[in-house]
């Protein structure tokens, strides 16, 4: 056997789908899942056992490091149905590898790549009719890594499992988005996980986030942790500013997520000639560019929400209002994306990955 051999996903399917009792017309994100999920094991130093059974509970020990430690990464990603009722990914393999920067640094193994892309033929095959056509309708694609040890040593699990699990959603916000730039809480530093989708990094943004909610704003765009001078990104999305008609995004670094839409975004404003410049950003020259009516738009991507308009944003007990635009560049790149992902128009990048 040679060492690349992909070990066979073992398959067990649902008697009866549970399809016809969802109403995909209203579905709230997040809540439904499809009838299938995919699990493989880490035991003994290998990936083994990979298996396509029916969504349901795990049963793991209470002991299990992932609940103590937070040893647990994972990845969103979206499936997409043209009218033909072929299946596409975008840029899956971006997510392949993220996945497993993020589990390297968060000292996990690992999962090889031909097994990853397996599994995922393997289970949107099966779970396929869940995927419906029209633009703003995918089935969002979530795989993680759970450290199940049983064992409350605070060290490295030597036992893990990998899952995908898969929920229909339909366009991920409505109404609009105001957000808070955030003056002493923050979202990660220097030498540490930020720029892993970690799990603790998103449960850390809660309370802070709720403060937000409070003062009527739904998300907080966090600044770096040193001198809160610098804007970096909101919750799970990077952030994007149009001073007159230049785009303005912060570098990735070891804060910031290196999010698929975000890369997507800058090869598409650059093929389009606009003038994009990927530098730290400061909140002062944002505030002073809103001020003198320079700030055309501030946008969050990200593959949940493809492109959130930004409607206000506040810093220190001021808020800014954003007028809508005629010419919106978030609402271009989002119409372009979306038309790569269901294979509305041509792809010049490669970004569209058949899958069934
Ligand atoms: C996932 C995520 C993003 C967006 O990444 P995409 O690959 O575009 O989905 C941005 N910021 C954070 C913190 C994230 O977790």
């Amino acid at each position: 056997m040679s060492l690349t051999t992909v070990p066979t996903i073992q398959v067990e399917k649902v008697n009866t789908s549970r399809i016809h009792d969802v109403d995909f017309e209203n579905l709230v994100f997040g809540n439904i899942f499809t009838d299938h999920m995919f699990e493989c094991d880490y035991v003994d130093g290998a990936w083994q056992n990979p298996t396509i059974k029916p969504y349901g509970p795990l049963e793991i020990y209470p002991a299990a490091k992932v609940f103590h430690y937070g040893q647990a990464v994972f990845e969103g990603m979206k499936a997409y149905k043209d009218e033909e009722g072929s299946v596409f990914l975008f840029r899956p393999l971006e997510n392949l590898k993220r996945i497993n920067k993020s589990s390297h640094r968060m000292a996990i193994p690992e999962f090889p790549e031909a097994l990853f892309f397996d599994a995922m033929h393997q289970l949107l095959e099966m779970d396929k009719d869940w995927v419906k056509p029209g633009m703003g309708n995918s089935l969002y694609i979530r795989p993680f890594v759970i450290a199940t040890q049983n064992g409350v040593s605070a060290s490295p699990s030597d036992q893990y499992k990998f899952m995908i699990i898969l929920s229909p959603a339909q366009a991920y916000y409505k109404g609009e988005v105001r957000v808070i730039i955030a003056e002493n809480f923050s979202r990660a530093a220097d030498g540490g996980v930020g720029y892993a989708k970690a799990a603790g990094n998103y449960g850390a943004q809660f309370y802070p986030t709720n403060l937000a909610k409070e003062r009527g704003f739904q998300q907080v765009i966090w600044t770096d942790a040193n001198e809160h001078k610098y804007l970096e990104e909101a919750g799970t999305m990077n952030v994007f500013f149009r001073v007159n008609d230049t785009l303005l995004t912060a570098p990735t670094n070891d804060r910031i997520l290196d999010g698929v839409t975000r890369k997507s975004v800058i090869a598409l404003a650059e093929k389009a000639g606009i003038n994009v410049e990927v530098r730290r950003v400061e909140v002062a020259e944002i505030v002073a560019a809103a001020k003198e009516g320079a700030l055309k738009e501030i946008f969050g991507a990200g593959t949940a929400a493809v492109i959130s308009p930004v409607s206000a944003f506040s810093y220190k007990d001021e808020t800014f209002e954003l007028q809508s635009q005629a010419d919106s560049f978030a609402m271009q790149f989002k119409k372009h994306l979306m038309e790569i992902q269901y294979n509305l128009t041509e792809d010049p990048f490669e970004w569209r990955y058949r899958v069934c």
